[in-house]
């Protein structure tokens, strides 16, 4: 590592979601600021007006704040844009044309006046002749002056640069060597007859000025580097180290995509997953630390032994099921606030809850999602595991099969009938003890036990005959009941006796 304060860059292109891969190379190139004390900046890359949407830059910075990466540089960085800006390419225009004009004065770069039919006809019969079919050269040597004047009189050009004969070889801290014969880099566009810088020519142009020290992003750019490489060294300037990150599979061992499952950051929030269990989680895609197996890292863990050189360049296979465990093993270390604010909505989807936040309606929440929470991989789960508390339907409990069995044993009625009539008895709420004392005298005088005892009361109450120990559920229906919910409520009685009512019909 050089004395230089390392400066890195994740320079994401706004024409859609950020997804997994490219939150792994924000995220490594943040660890790796952190790690080193340097700057970790941000460079959106909407050269391509086409596809670039304020919409998706908006989300993205959304996105990496709310994956915990904030930037020194860039876009709304926290304290101003920053001394390299503007950090937006298509705010970078003028920069790149007096570049262009640099190279075109040095004679690094020349003008290409080759029409795209001309271009497209040549490749295609290198092609059908097992040539190579890179650019031929031919206006290489058109002279400075011819060149000129041809541009002067409205003739269309392109700007290429002039590769030399030796091979391209850079080094790359997840790879080690790497070199690619010229001839696969042949005078490659710098800016298009359109007038539009091309992608490799400004990002080298922006790495450069922003004097970026290690450029860190997807593999899928590995083809691109030798001509970035052939830029700075037209330009005579330092070249950056590189670390290209492998791709990311999905568990079919196929590049991951949307047939996986979730991959973009948005839709794990919207899951409920916990950014500290997906920053976990990418930190391990492709990185793990000095000798051990340890999984669980919190950002600052990540921050303080993150390294390059432990970063892997086989590919990384996603593991949903991972990501689950970290996620479960971050729900239970979070604040039980926290987790009521992040679970709320997904109850008042259900229009089980409204948007404000009643003090007694919360104290229950912690309660029900204290019950509920370590039963779930990511929060979106909670409704399903707890439809049973807001709301039941006896007819849907009984024509299920497994429920039908225990209601097909005569004792399931006795032990039901016996036990309304005690509660009927209770004040209400019906605590725990009082109901274990209720369920302890149905015993006696039924003399039924085990699970054809409970199993019908856990049936009528809940639908199904596993669930919460009546410990904790007895009390939470009944708290439930008393509070004012957009849907009220059943209480244990109403639930017992609307159930009986259903098996007198059924
Ligand atoms: N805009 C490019 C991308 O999103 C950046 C690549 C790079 O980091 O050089 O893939």
């Amino acid at each position: 590592m050089s004395l230089q304060k390392p400066r890195v860059r994740f320079a994401p292109s706004p024409t859609g979601q950020l997804h997994v891969g490219n939150a792994r190379t924000a995220l490594y190139n943040w660890l790796f600021a952190r790690r080193f004390g340097g700057d970790f900046l941000l460079r959106i890359e909407d050269t391509d007006i086409e596809r670039s949407e304020a919409r998706y830059e908006a989300q993205l910075l959304d996105d990496l704040r709310w994956l915990g990466l904030d930037w020194d540089e860039g876009p709304e960085a926290r304290s101003g844009d920053g001394p390299y800006g503007p950090y937006r390419q298509s705010e970078r225009l003028g920069i790149y044309r007096e570049h262009t004009d640099r190279l075109l004065a040095e004679g690094r770069a020349y003008r290409c006046f080759c029409s795209a039919e001309q271009l497209d006809r040549e490749r295609e019969e290198a092609i059908a002749a097992h040539l190579p079919h890179g650019y031929s050269g031919r206006c290489r040597n058109i002279s400075l002056d011819e060149s000129a004047s041809r541009a002067a009189a409205g003739e269309p050009f392109a700007v290429r640069l002039k590769i030399g004969p030796d091979p391209i070889a850079f080094h790359d801290i997840v790879r080690g060597a790497v070199e690619f014969a010229a001839d696969t880099v042949s005078d490659p566009i710098l800016v298009r007859s359109s007038g539009m810088p091309v992608y490799n020519y400004v990002v080298t142009v922006d790495d450069a000025l922003m004097k970026i020290t290690h450029v860190i992003r997807g593999d899928d750019h590995l083809s691109n580097t030798p001509k970035q490489v052939a830029i700075y060294q037209a330009f005579g300037w330092p070249v950056p180290e590189f670390a290209h990150l492998s791709t990311i599979l999905g568990p079919d061992k196929t590049r991951l995509s949307k047939r996986h499952g979730a991959t973009s950051i948005g839709t794990f929030r919207e899951m409920g997953v916990l950014p500290e269990a997906l920053t976990n989680y990418l930190a391990l895609l492709g990185w793990g630390a000095e000798g051990g197996t340890r999984e669980t890292f919190t950002m600052p863990e990540l921050a303080a032994e993150f390294t390059l050189e432990r970063v892997t360049p086989s590919p990384a296979i996603f593991d949903f099921n991972k990501l689950h465990w970290l996620n479960r093993h971050y729900l239970k270390l979070a604040e039980p606030d926290r987790v009521l604010q992040l679970a709320r909505p997904y109850f008042v989807a259900q229009h089980w809850l409204s948007d404000a936040s009643m003090p007694e309606i919360d104290r229950w929440m912690l309660q029900l999602l204290a019950l509920f929470v370590p039963a779930v991989d990511q929060l979106d789960q909670l409704p399903e595991k707890a439809r049973f508390i807001f709301s039941v339907d006896p007819a849907a409990a009984l024509a299920n099969e497994e429920n039908a069995t225990v209601f097909a044993n005569p004792s399931a009625r006795t032990v039901l009938e016996a036990i309304a009539a005690r509660i009927a008895a209770l004040p209400s709420p019906i605590t725990a003890e009082a109901f274990k004392a209720a369920m302890n005298e149905v015993k006696t005088a039924t003399g039924v036990k085990g699970k054809d005892l409970f199993h019908p009361v856990r049936i009528a109450i809940t639908g199904a005959h596993s669930g919460p120990e009546f410990d904790k559920l007895v009390p939470l229906v009944e708290a439930g009941h008393a509070l004012a919910l957009p849907t009220p409520i059943l209480n244990v009685r109403q639930r017992v006796e609307g159930f009986l009512a259903e098996l007198s019909t059924a």
